[in-house]
């Protein structure tokens, strides 16, 4: 199972606005608008890959997304 990053934008704001707020990162699956936390994400929301993970690149990231990801991927592949 592979996993991506996609980005949350601030209540009203949406990815299709000239300055949208970004909010927060959840975990998908790869291709999935649904976050591993339940949250529906916009199908045009900026990601990244995984790899992000841990680093600064990949915060703030939804706590509740962060222990599914955490208990979903074998530690060998963090
Ligand atoms: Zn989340």
């Amino acid at each position: 199972m592979e996993y991506e990053m996609r980005a949350e934008y601030a209540e009203g704001t949406s990815p299709r606005d000239p300055e949208p707020r970004f909010e927060v990162w959840h975990m998908t699956r790869l291709g999935e608008t649904t976050a591993l936390c339940g949250r529906e994400l916009a199908p045009d929301a900026v990601r990244q890959t995984a790899d992000a993970w841990g680093t600064p690149a990949g915060l703030p990231l939804c706590h509740a997304c962060g222990a599914f990801y955490i208990h979903q991927v074998p530690h060998h592949l963090m």
